[in-house]
């Protein structure tokens, strides 16, 4: 391993066995402003993040002896915390597939870049890095929980009648968080966070106490519009969970069957008895539970048989084909069929397009919530 360059700048290393290559990405990165690290084999790497010690990495996808992929398993498994580029000769979708892969990991991906590489691409791609905003971490969570920058937006959900005419009958609450620090950030980039470092809980007692405050103000101006929320199966373990949500619904004189837990079961739901008992206790109280996202991960037919849910919401990566996938279109017909054997109403989220929702009604799928239905907005952006 070999390190170059005078600078102070962000640490960069670059991992690939051809030469020409470390050497034309080291040109271009300190041109840019890195100090750079260069390596021809990945265990360099492995000490450097393990250490915290780089910025960027530049990974090659595919050298002798490595796999690529299972590699970027392991950076995260180390817990790098580096902004990783991936560069190949292979084929651009398995570089994307490869790339999607490390984000699942929890891994930051600045992108993935086929050979030969484009300078310029490269260039925009290593300058991006000094105007990222600071990563968030745990504490600004905590600090935003406790300043009251989470906002809630919602979506409607539409009945399908067979007329042809739709009206709202649900709205999902999804929360987004308005931080002075990081701008205006979408679920995903802080509900994970949030699961693994005890957060979720005040998080879930601020989301629930923004909508039944909304939910009792329509319940009061007569709109007969329900809301579903969404509950990390991480909450699940807590026994006093629904005597407060029901001490709540009380406090705003709403009643239960207004309110609909929407559960994705994400392998963190530690006791799976006691998350039986929870959820049974929530459906003896009236409230609806909903299994979100039906037919991906861990949200099986495994659940739907031992847990008491009343809805089944359809996926959107299903939802999403049906116009142009026939195989997606069968499992959203058969999907929608089985919920309704099981005695559930039917919800499909993700559409996007009047053939989609055509065919949802063709099905007879009950709630469909999509873009082209309604995008999730602010309160006072609703058309209810
Ligand atoms: P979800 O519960 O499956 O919510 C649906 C997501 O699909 C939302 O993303 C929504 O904006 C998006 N969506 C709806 N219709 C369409 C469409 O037609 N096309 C496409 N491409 N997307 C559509 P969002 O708001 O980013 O939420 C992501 C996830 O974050 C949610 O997925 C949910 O699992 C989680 N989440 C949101 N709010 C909360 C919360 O308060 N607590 C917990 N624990 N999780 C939450
Ligand atoms: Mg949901
Ligand atoms: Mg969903």
């Amino acid at each position: 391993m070999t390190g170059q360059g005078g600078q102070s700048g962000p640490t960069l290393m670059v991992v690939d066995d051809e030469d020409g290559v470390r050497d034309f990405i080291g040109e271009v990165a300190r041109g840019v402003g890195y100090l750079v690290l260069e390596a021809s084999l990945a265990s360099g790497l492995r000490e450097q993040c393990a250490a915290g010690t780089v910025e960027v990495v530049i990974l090659d996808l595919r050298m002798p002896g490595i796999d690529g992929v299972a590699f970027l398993r392991e950076l995260a498994e180390i817990g790098c915390r580096a902004h990783v580029l991936l560069i190949s000769g292979t084929d651009r979708r398995v570089l994307g597939t490869a790339k999607r892969l490390g984000e699942q990991h929890g891994l930051s991906m600045l992108g993935a870049l086929q050979k030969p590489i484009d300078i310029e691409e490269l260039e925009r791609l290593l300058k991006s890095v000094f105007v990222r905003p600071r990563a968030v971490t745990p504490d600004d969570l905590a600090a935003g929980i406790a300043t009251g920058e989470f906002v809630i937006h919602y979506q409607p959900q539409m009945g399908l009648c067979e007329s042809g005419t739709h009206q709202i009958r649900n709205l999902e609450a999804l929360v987004r968080w308005n931080s002075a620090a990081h701008g205006f950030l979408p679920p995903d980039q802080f509900i994970p966070m949030a699961e693994d470092h005890g957060l979720i809980g005040a998080l879930t007692d601020v989301v629930l106490e923004k909508t039944l405050f909304d939910l009792s103000v329509w319940h009061q101006g007569g709109h007969s519009v329900g809301v579903s929320i969404n509950l990390s199966p991480a909450l699940l373990g807590d026994p006093s969970l629904p005597d407060r949500i029901d001490a709540q619904l009380r406090m705003h004189q709403l009643p239960p069957r207004l309110l609909t837990l929407e559960i994705t079961e994400s392998g963190v739901m530690a006791d799976v008895g006691l998350a039986m008992e929870v959820l049974t206790r929530f459906r003896l109280r009236g409230l609806g539970l909903s299994l979100d996202d039906f037919g991906t991960g861990y949200s099986s037919l495994a659940q739907l048989h031992r847990m008491p849910f009343s809805e089944l919401k359809i996926d959107k990566s299903f939802v999403m084909g049906v116009g142009s996938d026939p195989d997606a279109a069968k499992l959203v017909r058969i999907i929608t069929l089985l919920g309704h054997e099981l005695g559930l109403v039917v919800c499909a989220e993700g559409i996007e397009t009047p053939e989609s929702l055509d065919y949802l009604r063709e099905v007879r799928c009950d709630l469909a919530q999509g873009f082209l239905l309604g995008r999730p907005v602010p309160l006072d952006q609703l058309p209810i």
